[in-house]
């Protein structure tokens, strides 16, 4: 993919490249009407009830909005109250009958999707903004109105075709993927799931594409939903674009970042996306829960600094995240600001003078081992897919 003389240098020379590619896009390509690069999906239905029944979390979206603002964030993106998906929308990635189905049951009004997503009234409608904001982000940046969108309430990747579990109601990932492939034309699309559970319900929808789905997540063949093997690669004309890390329970951030550089930077290269989507859950990080992953806020900022400056490297800055896991609310918001800022094209870090009070001030209950667990799977998945050997 690079040809010799380049690759020599390879390095040094896509850092320049990105770094020009991006002020020519800011400086010249950028029509005269958009105000904002960054745009911020925000409903207040998201300030109501969520999907998980951990009721504390359900305050993470107004905590991270009150934070933003705190920060001065909302000055510097562009704030966009989402329409709520059609039904005629959710219907490209889930059968009719489930759609009506799921309408039915929250009018019934009681019962639960799996034994840890409950119905309650209203939670259609709070379905159906989700999967709208992830739209929304994803028709505005593919229409050049933006180039980046962060939907909090997004992510929700264990929603399957004929199934609503984990949280999750509808897959708005898969429902983005189907708008950018239709309305747009787009085909090389590339999804990065960084939440602490693997995403089976977006896999499973496009397991057999050429649509590439990159996800790190905690595996030990029983922890919640228990798929995600470095073995699942794609079936059919999909194979080899499905790749999946298996992370061992506090792996800290040492592992997940040998994996983001080694294996998910170089894949994205080598796929070269026309779009990028990031699942930024944040349930892996060591306050939170739900995973016990032991991340700290250093992991999400380094894979919100990575997957910004991939998407301005490869794809014109189109870069569309959603939240997903983040159940310790005061954690959550923090990794998100993080990120947000990283759009809004700042460089946050533990020393500046605004955004240092957004970083852990304690180290995480890592177990060191965890490197010699990963570093197979990743060699593994580097040969199998990229014809690489171990990285260093
Ligand atoms: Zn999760
Ligand atoms: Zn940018």
């Amino acid at each position: 993919m690079v040809d010799g003389r380049w690759s020599m240098v390879a390095g040094g020379y896509n850092k320049a490249r990105a770094f020009v590619y991006s002020r020519l896009l800011f400086n010249n390509h950028r029509p005269s009407t958009i105000m904002f690069d960054t745009i911020l999906l925000y409903h207040e239905r998201y300030d109501g009830r969520g999907f998980s029944p951990l009721s504390d979390s359900w305050r993470r979206y107004r905590l991270g909005l009150d934070l933003f603002d705190e920060l001065g964030l909302l000055e510097r993106v562009r704030r966009v109250r989402p329409a709520e998906a059609t039904e005629t929308e959710l219907e490209t990635a889930h059968s009719p009958a489930f759609v009506r189905s799921v309408r039915e049951r929250v009018a019934a009004g009681e019962g639960r999707f799996d034994r840890s997503t409950p119905i309650y009234p209203g939670l259609y409608e709070r379905a159906l903004v989700a999967v709208g904001a992830t739209l929304t982000g994803a028709r505005m940046i593919g229409g050049g109105e933006a180039l980046h969108a962060f939907n909090p309430g997004g992510g929700l990747h264990h929603a399957a075709r004929e199934r609503a579990s984990g949280f999750c109601i509808f897959n708005d990932v898969v429902v983005a993927v189907r708008a950018l492939q239709r309305e747009f034309g787009l085909r090389r699309i590339a999804i990065v799931d960084g939440d602490g559970h693997h995403g089976d319900g977006t896999q499973q929808e496009l397991y057999g594409e050429s649509v590439l789905y990159v996800s790190l997540h905690r595996y030990d063949g029983r922890f919640y939903p228990a798929t995600g093997t470095a073995t699942e690669l794609g079936e059919g004309a999909g194979y080899g674009y499905t790749a999946n890390v298996p992370l061992p329970r506090r792996c800290g951030d040492a592992p997940y970042l040998y994996a983001l550089r080694t294996l998910v930077a170089p894949l994205l290269r080598a796929y070269r996306p026309e779009f990028i989507i990031m699942q930024y859950g944040v349930d892996g990080h060591y306050q939170d829960p739900m995973v016990r992953l032991a991340l700290t806020t250093a992991a999400y900022r380094e894979t919100a600094r990575l997957l910004h400056a991939l998407s301005h490297e490869l794809c014109a800055g189109r870069l569309l995240v959603t939240g997903g896991g983040g159940y310790k609310p005061e954690a959550a918001v923090r990794c998100w600001a993080i990120l947000l800022a990283t759009l809004a094209g700042e460089n946050p870090t533990p020393d500046h003078p605004l955004y240092g009070r957004l970083f852990d001030s304690e180290p995480a209950p890592e177990d060191p081992a965890a490197m010699d667990e990963v570093r197979p799977y990743v060699t593994l998945l580097r040969e199998r897919l990229l014809g690489l050997g171990a990285a260093t």
